[in-house]
């Protein structure tokens, strides 16, 4: 049994992580545009995960039987100074993604949704390693400033990213 309000808080996080999804791939083609092949690659691996995490709550969705409804994907930023720019405004957008989980949380324990929280739980820990790549890569990035043979190693370590 899905309450009708945590379905439709669930729909609306699910075009938030396509959004999210949307927003990496912009990314990962404004990065690939200026040269960052590395910061491009590891980009539209994030777009994947992403899409991923939609996939996940989808799915959640239609094991409750219930319909996914899919709503429009509104446009996102096509540019970035710069691959600190880029993971700084990484790191806003996850922050507040996090506190959509959490609010959903909260809702699902109000409910005692126990599935659902179930569910959640992988999204909770999932926001705390978010959070903490975008951090670790921009101080990285600020420490490396303007030294272009370290921004080139770096950028190269991105696309290790599996
Ligand atoms: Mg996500």
């Amino acid at each position: 049994m899905l309450n009708p309000k945590m379905e439709a808080a669930l729909n609306k996080q699910v075009n938030e992580e396509i959004w999210s999804s949307y927003l990496y791939l912009s990314m990962s083609y404004d990065m690939d545009e200026k040269g960052f092949s590395g910061a491009s690659s590891w980009f539209a691996k994030q777009a994947q995960e992403e899409f991923e995490h939609a996939q996940k709550i989808m799915s959640f969705i239609t094991s409750c039987d219930k319909k996914v409804k899919l709503m429009p994907i509104s446009e996102v930023r096509q540019e970035w100074n710069s691959p600190l720019d880029a993971f700084e405004d990484t790191l806003l957008h996850e922050k507040k993604v996090t506190s959509y989980i959490h609010s959903l949380m909260d809702m699902a324990v109000e409910l005692k949704d126990y599935a659902c929280i179930n569910l959640l739980n992988f999204f909770v820990s999932e926001q705390v390693e978010e959070e903490e790549a975008a951090r670790k890569y921009i101080s990285a990035l600020k420490v490396i400033n303007k030294d272009t043979a370290a921004m080139y190693m770096f950028d190269q370590s991105l696309a290790q990213r599996s």
